[in-house]
């Protein structure tokens, strides 16, 4: 059986896409419109709803709910989220120690809801574990470890060759950190259900329906337009397509790859008993998970970007990265040279010129929005659907500041990204940068991080 590349994900092609939902019927109003039905789209309008029911909430999609990267990721709900280091930077340790927790308090949260609201998504609560496999890693990787216990997350711990082959045997590995604030999910089942349960709540959702125009007050759709104070862009990877927003967060591709399920004796050679969600310290990083039917869904970079911010054709990945997914997953376990993969497919995520994640309302428009989350985007999410409600109470003078709405990241202003040809050469020469390091500290014996991956990091606005 050949591998099908596409199709939006395996988590679609295992779950069904779902029924569509009626498109906007034509010109109407409401109190807040939400562009875009993914985790950010959908969490927020869930909250909302919860927090004041007799909002008028529609929710618009160009497709289906999860349609983007919330039905095609690697199921890591974990808490990190992107630019906690820069933040630190802007407005101290102290505050970035608060986002770190709201990111902990996130994954508990996300875990919780789900299962009040009966969403079954396979969530599995087994931590994450990233392992080192050159000497460059696993220094990077002590370092890593250092620097999250000082951003307060005391509950990590540091393993050596020997603990890290009790929990996952990766060829080669000679270290790992492993955090308890992660767990596994089916990424399409999560987007399916939350769908569900907003609408359930009375929240109107719209699919088919793609957004030509944000503008104060207006979303303009090909079949009417939806008037409303508060309009909310939660398009994330998709923002670069919509008028006026060209240059703001880049489309990263990220690639994935599932095997068939793989029988117990396979399981026995690896281990992975705990189900953790499993990654790399490569610059050109790998995050894996042990899913639900036993089978192993695998990702990474691939081709990162496509010339004049294009996305995939419905999740359609490039044929070589596949071949290279899978010369990673057969480096990682050996005893799967022979494995079938099932399915590769890929996906966009929002990448913002200095790679932080944000959360904001534009008190004097109306406008709100929340993404940029670089890769980290299942949990973070959640936080920034329950801030955008914290914003908007706020606002509207149903609510005074919170806990939320005074985490660093909650209005943070970044720049554009620079035109083409400009951005794909930047980060294609980041990644090819990233490449070549990664097979430089594989074959090297070198503690120290490759210098052009450092030169890349600081060019591209990484660190
Ligand atoms: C392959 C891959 C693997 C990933 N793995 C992980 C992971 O393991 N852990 C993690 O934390 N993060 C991961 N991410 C990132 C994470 O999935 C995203 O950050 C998160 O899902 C973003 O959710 P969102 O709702 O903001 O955006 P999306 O899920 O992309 O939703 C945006 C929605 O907006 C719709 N839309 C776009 N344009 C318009 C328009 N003009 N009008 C109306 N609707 C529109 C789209 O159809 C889409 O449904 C991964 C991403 C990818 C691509």
């Amino acid at each position: 059986m050949s591998t099908v590349n596409g199709g939006i994900s395996f988590w679609y092609a295992q779950e069904g896409i779902p029924d569509p939902r009626e498109p906007l019927p034509g010109d109407t109003s409401a109190d807040v419109v939400i562009v875009g039905g993914g985790y950010t789209g959908l969490w927020t309008a869930y909250y909302l709803k919860k927090a004041v029911p007799f909002l008028n909430i529609t929710v618009l999609e160009a497709k289906f709910c999860g349609y983007g990267a919330s039905g095609r990721n690697g199921g890591w709900l974990y808490n990190g989220i992107a630019g906690r280091d820069r933040y630190a930077k802007l407005h101290g340790h102290e505050q970035a120690v608060r986002l770190q927790q709201a990111m902990n308090d996130t994954v508990t949260e996300v875990v919780k809801t789900a299962a009040a609201e009966g969403i079954d998504a396979d969530i599995h609560q087994g931590g994450v574990l990233e392992v080192a496999y050159t000497p460059a890693q696993l220094a990077r990787l002590k370092a890593f470890h250092a620097v999250e216990i000082a951003f307060g997350e005391t509950d990590r711990t540091l393993h050596g060759t020997r603990e890290t082959a009790e929990r996952i045997r990766v060829q080669g590995a000679v270290g790992s950190t492993w955090t308890p604030h992660g767990a596994r999910l089916h990424p399409a089942k999560l987007a399916k259900g939350l769908a569900a349960a907003v609408e359930a709540l009375g929240v109107t959702i719209h699919e088919s329906t793609p957004v030509t125009e944000i503008r104060p007050k207006h979303a303009v759709t090909p079949y009417g337009t939806v008037r409303a104070p508060y309009i909310l862009r939660c398009t994330e990877g998709f923002t670069a397509s919509l008028k006026g927003s060209h240059r703001a967060w880049l489309p990263m591709n990220s690639s994935m790859i599932a095997t068939e399920p793989l029988p117990a004796s396979v399981w026995e050679s690896i281990g992975w008993e705990g189900r953790e969600t499993l990654g790399d310290m490569a610059h050109a990083y790998v995050y894996a998970q042990r899913t639900a039917d036993d089978r192993i869904a695998l990702g990474g970079r691939g081709v990162p970007y496509r010339y004049g911010s294009k996305t995939d054709n419905d999740g359609r990945t490039q044929p070589g990265t596949i071949e290279d997914l899978r010369e990673i997953l057969t480096r990682f376990f050996p005893a799967l040279a022979g494995t079938r993969i099932d399915h590769a497919w890929s996906g966009v995520l929002g990448v913002p010129r200095d790679w932080c994640a944000t959360v904001a309302l534009d008190r004097s428009t109306g406008l709100g929005w929340a993404g940029g989350y670089v890769g980290s985007g299942v949990a973070t999410a959640n936080l920034a659907a329950r801030t955008l409600r914290d914003l908007i109470q706020q606002d509207s003078g149903q609510g005074g500041p919170t806990e939320l709405t005074s985490l660093p990241w909650v209005n943070h202003k970044v720049r554009n990204w620079e035109p083409e040809p400009l951005r794909w050469l930047a980060v294609h020469s980041m990644y090819a940068a990233y490449r070549g390091a990664d097979r430089r500290e594989l074959t090297g014996s070198t503690t120290e991080t490759d210098r052009i991956a450092q030169y890349a990091d600081r060019l591209s606005g990484r660190h």
